[in-house]
């Protein structure tokens, strides 16, 4: 019988992602109320370290494959070992953050052990006894609430930022269990030459503590370097509403709500953005949201923790300006 929840531990240049944590969050709440066992798998290359913090956010085990034919990530070779451990340990349950990486190893595994992937999660929860997914349709306008009663392991990506990682216990360790690779030349069509990283020192959209959005109230492209320039005074991230991306001034990546980027930061400022129910879903659990708009009946100032009433062009340069003086 299928037993055992599964969280795939995503890192990358030896950080784990914020994600992994939310999953074991929820995952721990799955294995306490059906009495199985909660395992964080983790791959890469000297990634030992890594194990016990895993263990320290709830994981009881941790299945570690140490290889230096994973110190990068590529879809043969992770989705291998992946499918070879879940076809010998047999979980019932495995979830994946729903990343770049994720969906695309999500699926390969999917295939591999000929089960079923509820794709894009918005919520994991257990109702009645059974493991209930809530999932977007019709591009968001309508949830669906699915469980798969037969499919096992019963796999799941689920959103970044959607569920609130608890906080670590010191000192809570897991069960490390090495496992080999077992990865042959024929098993890597793909190889990594050269990892070519795009200069940047902001974070990334859905890891960053603080995160300065855009939209149609910032006029134009040109006036994005605003926003970039307090992101950098701040250390912040850059998002936007879709009314900015759909108009070409920023790319997709860059999207905040519900058909773009999940964010939970301890600070949003929303720039020019009018607070449509589509781009909130994608951002009222941060913790403070800073809000200017030149429409005071705006509905993001109904969010909002603080709100700035006026042309968000005339605001920005004198924020900028006096938090440029407070970090002199
Ligand atoms: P607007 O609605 O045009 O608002 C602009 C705001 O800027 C106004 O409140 C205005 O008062 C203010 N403003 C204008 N000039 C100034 C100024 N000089 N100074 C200060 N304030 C000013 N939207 C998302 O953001 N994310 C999503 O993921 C998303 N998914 C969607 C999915 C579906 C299925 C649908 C139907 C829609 C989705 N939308 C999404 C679109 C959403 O409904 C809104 O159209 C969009 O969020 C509006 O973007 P906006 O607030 O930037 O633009």
């Amino acid at each position: 019988m299928a037993k055992g929840i599964w969280v795939f531990a995503e890192q990358y240049n030896g950080k784990i992602k914020n994600v992994a944590f939310e999953l074991l969050t929820a995952g721990r709440k799955i294995a306490d109320e059906t009495g199985e066992e909660l395992a964080a798998v983790l791959f890469g290359q000297d990634a030992e370290a890594l194990a016990d913090i895993l263990g320290e956010y709830g994981a009881d085990k941790v299945y570690l494959a140490d290889d230096d034919k994973l110190a990068q990530y590529t879809t043969d070779a992770y989705a291998k070992v992946l499918a070879d451990l879940i076809k010998e340990h047999c979980p019932s349950t495995v979830l994946i953050g729903c990343t770049v990486l994720g969906r695309d190893l999500a699926a390969r595994v999917a295939q591999k052990v000929e089960t079923g992937l509820m794709s894009d999660c918005t919520g994991v929860e257990m109702e009645d006894g059974q493991l209930v997914f809530i999932r977007p349709i019709y591009s968001g306008k309508a949830f669906v609430r699915a469980f798969c009663p037969e499919a096992r392991p019963v796999m799941a990506t689920v959103r970044p930022n959607v569920i609130t990682a608890d906080p670590p216990q010191a000192g809570r360790a897991a069960e490390v269990v090495k496992v080999a690779a077992n990865l042959g030349e024929q098993d890597l069509r793909q190889v990594i030459k050269e990892v070519l990283l795009q200069v940047s020192t902001r974070p990334e959209l859905t890891e960053a503590n603080i995160v300065v959005s855009g939209g149609r109230g910032m006029k134009g492209p040109e006036n994005f370097k605003m926003l970039e320039e307090l992101a950098d005074v701040l250390g912040a991230a850059v998002g936007a509403s879709r009314a900015a991306v759909d108009a070409g001034w920023v790319g997709h990546s860059y999207q905040v709500g519900q058909t773009g980027t999940t964010v939970r930061p301890k600070l949003y400022i929303a720039c020019g953005i009018h607070g449509a129910v589509q781009h909130l879903a994608g951002m009222q659990s941060s913790d403070i949201i800073v809000a200017i708009n030149k429409n005071p009946e705006a509905p993001i100032f109904k969010v909002a923790t603080y709100g700035l009433v006026g042309d968000v062009l005339e605001i920005l340069p004198e924020m900028i300006r006096q938090l440029k003086g407070v970090k002199v």
